[in-house]
C-alpha cells in the first residue's frame, strides 16, 4: 500500500514548499500564488481546448493544445518551485506580460472595415445593375446543346461559351465517372434533388379567402420560433427589394420569363449544414449534405409560405432550383450575416457552413435591422484561407472591388463550377476551411466572439487557426457509416 506519509515526507525533502498543507496555505505570497493559479487556468484552458478538438476529431488540434497546456504550465511551476536571485522580478515580469496579453486581447478595438453598413457605405451595397439567373453556372448548365434555348444564350453571350464548353467537357454533377464517385452518397444526392424536384411546382399556391387580422410583431415572431423548432439555424426579416430579385428566370419551365414580385417582404431563413460531413470536402458526403440541407431549408419555407396562405396572405418559397432572387443578398439585409470572400453569405455562429431558403410575403412584418459585420470583412480581408485552399484558384486573393455597384470579392464562377464537373460534388473545400465554420459551440463562439470584438484578437485568431488547424486542412474520410 502506498504510504502516504513517506509520500509527503519525500515531497517535503525535495521540494522544502511543501512542507505541510497548512503552511502551503499560509506562507505563500501574492506573487507566488498568481503564478500558481495563471499557470493551472492556463492548463485547464488548454486542456479544454484538447478534449473540445479530440472530440470534433480535430486531432492535430488537440495534440498542440496539449503541448500548449504543458508549455504554458512550466514556467509557472518552476518559478513557484524554486528560488533564485531576481526570481520575483522574472515572476512579475512574466505574470504582466499574460495579463495585458490578454486584456490586449479582449479590449473592443474596433477600427471600422470601409463600406460595410448603409450609413457609412458610401455606396457601394446595392446593386446597380440587376442580376439574370441565365447568367448564374446552374442554369448554363441546364441548357441542352442543340435546343433554341443553347443557341440563343450562347448567340447572346459569345465570351462565355469557350468557358462552358470547358466545364461541358467534364464527366459532370453526379456522374459515376467524376474523380469522387462515390456509389452511395452520389445516390443519396440524387434522391436529395429528386424530392427537391418534386417540391419546384408547389412554392406558390391559392391564398385562403378570408385575411385574419394579424399584428405583425406577434405574426414575426411567431414565424421565427416556429422556423427554428422546424430546424432553422437563424431567420431574419428584411423589405423585398427590386435589387433583390433577378431580372429573369434562368431554370425551370419558365425559363426566359421576365420577373416581377411585389411582395413587400422577405423571410430568410439558414439552415446548418453538418460540420463533420463538410470536413470531407470535396468528397461525396459534401453533396449529399448540401442537397439534404437544400431539401430542408426548402420544406421548412414551403411550410412558411403554405401557412401564410392558409392565414389569407400571399406567399412564395423560394428553393433550390426555383428561386427569383438571390438568397444571400436577402440574408445579408435581413441582419443574418456579411457576404465573405468566397461569395456566400458569413454567419456570425456557422460562417458560410449554411444553407439558406427565402419566403416572400405580403403578410405585415417587423423587418429585422441589418447588423454591424464588418469585422467579417476586416478577417476576410486577411484570412484568405478559403483563396489557399481551393483546388481551381477560383477565389480572390485581392481586395474587394465593385463590381455591378457592390463592393466585393471577385469569384470565378466558371473555374469553380468545372471543378465541381470535374469532382462531381460541389467540392465545399473553401466552406470546410473557413475559421468561421467551426462547430457552434462555448469554445468557437468565444473565439468568434473576440474576432468580432477586437482588431487585434482577428490577427491572433488567424495565427492560431493556422497553427492549430494548419493552413490548408486535409480533407478526412467519407464517414464510415456512408463509406460501406
Ligand atoms: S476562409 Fe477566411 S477569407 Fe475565406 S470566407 Fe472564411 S474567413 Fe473569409
Ligand atoms: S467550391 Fe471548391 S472550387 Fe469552388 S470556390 Fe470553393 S474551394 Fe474553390
Amino acid at each position: 500500500m502506498l504510504n502516504i506519509f513517506a509520500l509527503q515526507q519525500s515531497i517535503s525533502a525535495s521540494f522544502p514548499k511543501f512542507q505541510t498543507l497548512e503552511k502551503l496555505l499560509v506562507q505563500q505570497s501574492i506573487v507566488d500564488i498568481l503564478l500558481l493559479g495563471t499557470g493551472l487556468i492556463l492548463f485547464l484552458v488548454m486542456f479544454y481546448v484538447k478534449i473540445i478538438s479530440f472530440s470534433e476529431k480535430e486531432y492535430r488540434a488537440s495534440g498542440i493544445a496539449f503541448i500548449f497546456s504543458t508549455i504554458f504550465f512550466a514556467p509557472f511551476l518552476f518559478l513557484y518551485l524554486y528560488d533564485f536571485p531576481f526570481k520575483d522580478i522574472v515572476s512579475i515580469s512574466l505574470l504582466a506580460i499574460v495579463y495585458l496579453s490578454i486584456i490586449l486581447l479582449l479590449l473592443p478595438i474596433r477600427p471600422k472595415a470601409k463600406a460595410c453598413l448603409p450609413d457609412r457605405q458610401g455606396g457601394f451595397q446595392i446593386p446597380k445593375e440587376k442580376h439574370d439567373e441565365r447568367n448564374v453556372m446552374f442554369s448554363r448548365n441546364e441548357l441542352e446543346p442543340g435546343t433554341e434555348q443553347f443557341d440563343s444564350y450562347y448567340s447572346n453571350n459569345a465570351d462565355k461559351k469557350y468557358l462552358d464548353d470547358k466545364f461541358r467537357e467534364n464527366p459532370g454533377l453526379l456522374s459515376p465517372d467524376s474523380s469522387m464517385y462515390h456509389p452511395f452518397s452520389f445516390a443519396s444526392a440524387q434522391a436529395n434533388l429528386e424530392v427537391i424536384e418534386a417540391l419546384k411546382p408547389i412554392v406558390n399556391g391559392p391564398v385562403a379567402e378570408q385575411e385574419i387580422d394579424i399584428e405583425p410583431s406577434k405574426i414575426s415572431n411567431y414565424l421565427k420560433t416556429w422556423s427554428k423548432k422546424l430546424g432553422a439555424h437563424s431567420v431574419g426579416i428584411t423589405e423585398l427589394k427590386d435589387y433583390h430579385l433577378y431580372t429573369h428566370k434562368g431554370r425551370g419551365d419558365l425559363y426566359g420569363k421576365e420577373i416581377s414580385n411585389k411582395q413587400k417582404y422577405a423571410i430568410a431563413i439558414t439552415i446548418e449544414m453538418d460540420n463533420e460531413m463538410m470536413q470531407t470536402a470535396p468528397k461525396g458526403s459534401v453533396v449529399m449534405e448540401s442537397t439534404q440541407q437544400y431539401l430542408s431549408s426548402g420544406t421548412i419555407a414551403l411550410q412558411l409560405a403554405y401557412f401564410i396562405r392558409n392565414l389569407g396572405y400571399s406567399a412564395r418559397a423560394h428553393i433550390d432550383g426555383n428561386y427569383e432572387l438571390i438568397c444571400p443578398l436577402v440574408a445579408r439585409d435581413a441582419g443574418l450575416g456579411e457576404i465573405g470572400r468566397m461569395g456566400l453569405l458569413m454567419t456570425p455562429k456557422l460562417g458560410p457552413r449554411v444553407r439558406i431558403a427565402v419566403i416572400t410575403t405580403d403578410i405585415p412584418l417587423v423587418i429585422d435591422k441589418r447588423k454591424d459585420f464588418s469585422s467579417v470583412i476586416d478577417f476576410c480581408g486577411i484570412c484568405k484561407k478559403c483563396a489557399d485552399v481551393c483546388p481551381s484558384s477560383s477565389i480572390s486573393f485581392n481586395q474587394r472591388e465593385e463590381i455591378k455597384g457592390v463592393l466585393r470579392w471577385k469569384i470565378n464562377h466558371e473555374s469553380c463550377f468545372t471543378y465541381w464537373c470535374t469532382s462531381g460534388t460541389d467540392c465545399g473545400r473553401c466552406m470546410a476551411a473557413c475559421p468561421y465554420a467551426h462547430p457552434n459551440n462555448y469554445m468557437h463562439n468565444f473565439i468568434r466572439w473576440g474576432i468580432n470584438n477586437s482588431y487585434i484578437f482577428r490577427r491572433f485568431a488567424l495565427y492560431m487557426d493556422d497553427l492549430f488547424y494548419g493552413r490548408k486542412p486535409k480533407s478526412r474520410n467519407i464517414p464510415s457509416w456512408i463509406d460501406i
